[in-house]
């Protein structure tokens, strides 16, 4: 009887609206990052001290019951692994959008960014597990038969699509709680899936495990597609990824440096067509993002 799925859960807490149980702490106490910590009305409803396994004791012959934190501890160290096992690089990871620029350093709006920020805000509110924006969600009568649409961001290099991607993904991992995935369609990728196909290799026989992963996942960046060869075996595997995240209707973000006419050109325009019905296309072009990243990523 003591075993922990039997034990008395406490009532639900009433959380405030737009409180989600828990939130993300700028402040870095240690490394590079904050951390994710239960909302101030989480904390005001614990007992336990925040300990695992998140028991309380009502009375010396009574016994334990779940703390009413428990689920949204649960929740954080979710969130937590889930960015850890995403494969954002450490620099972009719990990178939120109160880091995204919207002026450049001389105190000037850069064209373009408050669009692109609400443009990303909105496509996040659609997976926010927050009850009470669900609930308001259908107040408003919002049929949600199609899937939100990704980004497909494209423009020079070093102009901040990679982060913007990141946030874009850190923020759906974070609200949802569900799984996303960073990788980059680099040689290095293609590489990867090649040796898969080797008898020596460790990862023999793994390719369809890596591809079904990619294909399924709810969230993925596809981070600066198009340094690969274009060899017809790499741009088929390319297509075919797309193609299953498209039949399964998952959320795609794709950055790419390549001038968007070389994407349509691939693999007989297929890929291209895609990424139409699947993402939004951004051409990113504020040559200001360039400095002012630049001057981040030095810090
Ligand atoms: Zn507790």
């Amino acid at each position: 009887m003591n075993e922990p799925s039997s034990l008395v859960r406490s009532p639900r807490i009433e959380l405030p609206p737009g409180d989600a149980g828990y939130y993300y702490d700028a402040r870095v106490t240690a490394g590079l990052h904050g951390e994710i910590r239960v909302s101030k009305a989480v904390a005001d409803h614990c007992t336990c001290g925040g300990r695992p396994p998140y028991q309380i004791f009502t009375g010396p012959e009574s016994e334990p019951r779940w703390c009413p934190c428990r689920p949204y501890r649960m929740r954080v160290a979710r969130v937590n692994r889930l960015i850890a096992d995403s494969g954002i690089p450490e620099r972009f990871r719990f990178r939120f959008l109160d880091t995204f620029i919207e002026d450049n350093p001389n105190g000037q709006a850069i064209p373009g960014a408050a669009r692109l920020k609400a443009h990303v805000s909105t496509l996040i509110d659609r997976f926010k597990l927050d009850p009470a924006m669900r609930a308001d969600r259908q107040q408003n009568g919002m049929r949600e038969t199609a899937p939100p649409k990704g980004l497909f961001l494209w423009g020079v290099p070093g102009n901040g699509k990679t982060h913007l991607a990141c946030i874009a993904l850190n923020e759906l991992i974070f609200s949802s709680a569900r799984p996303g995935k960073f990788v980059g369609i680099s040689r290095k990728f293609f590489q990867t899936i090649r040796h898969t196909f080797d008898e020596a290799s460790p990862t023999h026989g793994q390719a369809g495990a890596i591809i079904e992963n990619l294909s399924t996942v709810p969230f993925l960046v596809i981070d600066d597609l198009g340094v690969q060869r274009d060899t017809e075996w790499e741009v088929e595997t390319l297509y075919n990824l797309v193609d299953a995240r498209y039949s399964e209707r998952k959320l795609t973000l794709i950055t790419t440096n390549k001038d968007v006419n070389e994407i349509k050109n691939l693999a007989g325009g297929r890929i291209y067509s895609r990424f139409l019905e699947m993402c939004t296309i951004i051409h990113m072009t504020a040559a200001d993002y360039r400095e002012h990243y630049k001057k981040e990523l030095e810090l």
